[in-house]
C-alpha cells in the first residue's frame, strides 16, 4: 500500500449503472506524483474524457470528486477535496474545494477520487463504503434541502457517521451557480458544480470507510501536528479566525476601503458596523467546529437564532456571504444576513454569485432595466432587506424573476439587453468576489487570468506584501524569491512576477487539497513545515520547487482545457467598472488603468511562455511540465 494515497480511482457511469475501479499506477508509475490530486487530477480527467464543445449541463460532462495524496493524514490542514467539471457558468474549467470531513472519509473508504460520467434516468445517489460502491434510488430525496438530504441518507444507510456531499433544490433546478454542500455545512461553492450534479440526476455522494491512511513517518507528522496545536494562535490571522470566524475580517476590510459595495459602485458600506463578525460572535456564538484532525476550528455554530427562523446546524455566516449580500446589496440587517447565509447553504447556492447577481438585479432595477412588472412587484432598491430572502428562494426554485437570475449575471444581462451588461460584474461568466480589484491590483489581474474564473483564493492578496504588511509574511515569501514590498495598487512587471509565483503556490495547494487557512504564506505553517509534512506523509523527498511545478502544471492544463473549449485571451477581461475611480473612502480616486492591465496581461503570458495572442502554452513549456501528451491536443485544436 502506498503512503498517503490509496492508488484507486472509482469510476461510475450513471447512465448504464456500470461501476469499476482503476489503478492508474499500473500503466503510469508516476501518475500520483505528477497530478497529486484535487484540481490537478480533475483537470487530467476533463482533458482526457470530455469531448470538446459539449454543453456543461449535458450527460457528456464529466464530474470528478477528488481528494489528494495527503488528504486524511492525521495532521492539520490536509482535509479538503475538490469537485471538478466543465463549468456551466464559464464553459471552461470549473472547480470548487471544501474543507470538513468528506475528503478524508473518501480516502478512508478506499479511493482517492471518483469520476462520474453520464446521466441517470431518475434521481440517484452513490453510496460508497469500504471499497464497495452502489447506485441507489434518490426519488424521495429530490426536492429536499441539503440538511434534510444528509439526515435521510444517514438514516437510510443506518450510519450517522456517513459523510454526505449533496445538492439542494438549486442544483436540481440547474441554477448555474448551484453549489455542493457536505454534511449540511461545508460548501464547494463556486463555478456551478451543483448544477452539473443536478444535470446528471445525481442528488448525493455518500462515503464511509473504516480504513486509515498509511504514512511514511508518523512520529514526524505527530510532531508537526502538536506544534500546530500548541502554537497556531501565534499567527494573528489564525487567531482572528479562531476568535470570531472569517466574518471578523469584515470590519478591517471595510475600514480600509477594500471591499466592493453596491455592486462595485463604491467601496463604502454605511451599515458595516451593524453587521460585523464581532457582532455575530457576541450575540450568537455557540461553539467552534474543527475540521478532521485540525484544531484551528475555523467554522462555528450559532445559538439563539431560532427567533431568526434559522437552523443552527447550517453553521455561522462566513466572510463571503456577509460581503456579497451585505456590502454588495447594501443590506445591514444582521438577522436577514444570517438567514440568507442559512438559505444559501440549505438550498445549495454559491454565496458570492448569489449576492453579486442580486446586486446586479438591484442596479438594473434602479436604472429601469428591471421593473416591478419583471419582479412581481418587488422593490429591488439597494438596501431593501425585505426582499432578500424571497429572492434567494425564487432563485433556488427558478420562480418569478429568480428564473432569470438563476442564469447568473452574464446570461441575465444578455437576456435583458438595454445596457444591462454594464451592471454585470463577472469574468468569463463567473461573478467577481467582493475583494475590490482596484485596491488589490495583483488579485484583480488574477481575476482576469484565473482559468477557473475570478477567485479571491487564487492568489494571496496584495495587501499581505505592501508597506504595512507584517514582516513575517515577507520572510515567508523570501523563499519563493519575493523580497520587496510593493504597493497594493501597483501593477508593474515585478508585480506580475509576484503573481506568477504566488498563483503557483495556491495552485499546488488546490492540487494537494491543502487548506489555505493552515498553510503559508500567511498562516501558521511555513513552507518548510509544509514540505516537511508532505514528505512525512508520502515518504517522497518533496521540495518546494517540485510543488511549484505542480502548481504550474495545473494552471497549464486548465488553460489548455479552456482554449480547447473556445475561451480565448479576449475573455480574460475585467468588467469596465474596475477602470472607474472609487468615489469615496480611504481609496478614493483609485482605479485600474486599462493600459496597465493590458501590459500586465502581456507580461504574464510571456512569463508563462504562453502565446500572447492565441493564449496557447508553447509546446516546449508543455513538455517541460511533463505534459507532452497535450502537444497533440494543441495541434488538433489549432488545426480545427
Ligand atoms: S485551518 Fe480551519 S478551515 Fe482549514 S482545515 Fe483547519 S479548521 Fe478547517
Amino acid at each position: 500500500m502506498p503512503n498517503g494515497y490509496r492508488g484507486k480511482i472509482l469510476r461510475v457511469n450513471i447512465s448504464t449503472g456500470k461501476i469499476w475501479i482503476e489503478t492508474p499506477e499500473e500503466s503510469d508509475k508516476n501518475f500520483y506524483r505528477r497530478y497529486w490530486g484535487g484540481s490537478c487530477l480533475g483537470a487530467y480527467y476533463l482533458l482526457k474524457e470530455i469531448e470538446p464543445g459539449i454543453d456543461a449541463l449535458s450527460p457528456g460532462n464529466v464530474l470528478v470528486f477528488a481528494a489528494s495524496v495527503v488528504t486524511g493524514a492525521p495532521a492539520p490542514g490536509v482535509v479538503k477535496y475538490a469537485v471538478i467539471a466543465k463549468s456551466p457558468l464559464t464553459g471552461g474549467t470549473g472547480e470548487a474545494l471544501a474543507e470538513g470531513y468528506w475528503g478524508p472519509e473518501l480516502k478512508f473508504s478506499g479511493f482517492d477520487a471518483i469520476v462520474i460520467q453520464g446521466k441517470a434516468e431518475r434521481p440517484v445517489y452513490i453510496s460508497i463504503r469500504d471499497g464497495q460502491a452502489e447506485i441507489k434510488d434518490a426519488s424521495k430525496l429530490w426536492g429536499m434541502d441539503t440538511g434534510e438530504t444528509t439526515r435521510v441518507i444517514r438514516t437510510e444507510l443506518g450510519d450517522p457517521e456517513t459523510k454526505v456531499a449533496c445538492i439542494g433544490p438549486a442544483g436540481e433546478n440547474l441554477v448555474r451557480y448551484a453549489s455542493v454542500v457536505s454534511d449540511g455545512m461545508y460548501m464547494n461553492a463556486r463555478t456551478g458544480m451543483g448544477a452539473v450534479m443536478g444535470s446528471k440526476n445525481l442528488k448525493a455522494v455518500a462515503v464511509r470507510g473504516s480504513g486509515s491512511i498509511d504514512v511514511a513517518d508518523s512520529s514526524r507528522i505527530q510532531l508537526l501536528a502538536d506544534r500546530f496545536e500548541r502554537h497556531f494562535q501565534e499567527n494573528f490571522v489564525n487567531k482572528a479566525v479562531y476568535d470570531a470566524g472569517t466574518a471578523s475580517f469584515l470590519g478591517f476590510l471595510n475600514n480600509a476601503g477594500l471591499t466592493s459595495s453596491r455592486n462595485m459602485q463604491t467601496t463604502h458600506f454605511e451599515g458595516a458596523a451593524k453587521v460585523s463578525g464581532e457582532h455575530i460572535h457576541e450575540a450568537y456564538f455557540d461553539k467552534r467546529v474543527p475540521c478532521y484532525s485540525c484544531p484551528a476550528a475555523c467554522r462555528r455554530v450559532l445559538k439563539n437564532v431560532e427567533e431568526l427562523d434559522v437552523d443552527p446546524a447550517y453553521g455561522a455566516p462566513e466572510l463571503e456571504v456577509m460581503m456579497a449580500l451585505g456590502n454588495g446589496c447594501d443590506i445591514d440587517d444582521l438577522g436577514v444576513l444570517i438567514k440568507a447565509s442559512e438559505l444559501c447553504t440549505r438550498y445549495g447556492l454559491d454565496y458570492t454569485s448569489t449576492g453579486v447577481t442580486i446586486a446586479f438585479a438591484m442596479e438594473c432595477f434602479e436604472n429601469g432595466v428591471l421593473t416591478k412588472k419583471d419582479t412581481g412587484g418587488m422593490d429591488l432598491t439597494f438596501g431593501n432587506a425585505s426582499v432578500i430572502l424571497d429572492l434567494i428562494e425564487q432563485i433556488a426554485q427558478r420562480r418569478g424573476v429568480g428564473a432569470l437570475l438563476a442564469e447568473g449575471t452574464k446570461r441575465a444581462a444578455e437576456k435583458l439587453g438595454k445596457g444591462a451588461e454594464t451592471y454585470a460584474m463577472h469574468v468569463k461568466g463567473l461573478e467577481l468576489p467582493l475583494h475590490d480589484p482596484r485596491t488589490k491590483a495583483m488579485l484583480g489581474l488574477s481575476y482576469a487570468l484565473s482559468p477557473t474564473g475570478p477567485d479571491d483564493l487564487a492568489v494571496e492578496h496584495d495587501t499581505d506584501f505592501d508597506a504595512n504588511a507584517p514582516e513575517l509574511f515577507m520572510e515567508r515569501v523570501a523563499t519563493l524569491g519575493i523580497w520587496e514590498r510593493r504597493a497594493a495598487t501597483e501593477l508593474s512587471p515585478e508585480k506580475v512576477r509576484m503573481l506568477c509565483y504566488l498563483q503557483q503556490v495556491f495552485s499546488f495547494m488546490d492540487s494537494l487539497c491543502l487548506c489555505k487557512y493552515a498553510f503559508a504564506p500567511c498562516r501558521y505553517y511555513s513552507f518548510a513545515e509544509m514540505v516537511d509534512l508532505i514528505s512525512a506523509i508520502t515518504g517522497w523527498e518533496v521540495s518546494l520547487w517540485e510543488l511549484q511545478k505542480v502548481g504550474e502544471r495545473r494552471l497549464n492544463m486548465q488553460r489548455v482545457f479552456n482554449l480547447r473549449e473556445g475561451l480565448s485571451p479576449e475573455q480574460d477581461k475585467l468588467p469596465e467598472r474596475v477602470y472607474a475611480p472609487i468615489d469615496s473612502g480611504p481609496n478614493k480616486g483609485v482605479a485600474m488603468s486599462k493600459q496597465e492591465v493590458e501590459e500586465a496581461k502581456q507580461a504574464y503570458f510571456r512569463m508563462r511562455d504562453w502565446d500572447p495572442l492565441s493564449g496557447w502554452p508553447s509546446s516546449e513549456k508543455l513538455v517541460e511540465l511533463d505534459l507532452g501528451w497535450l502537444v497533440q491536443m494543441k495541434s488538433d485544436a489549432n488545426r480545427g
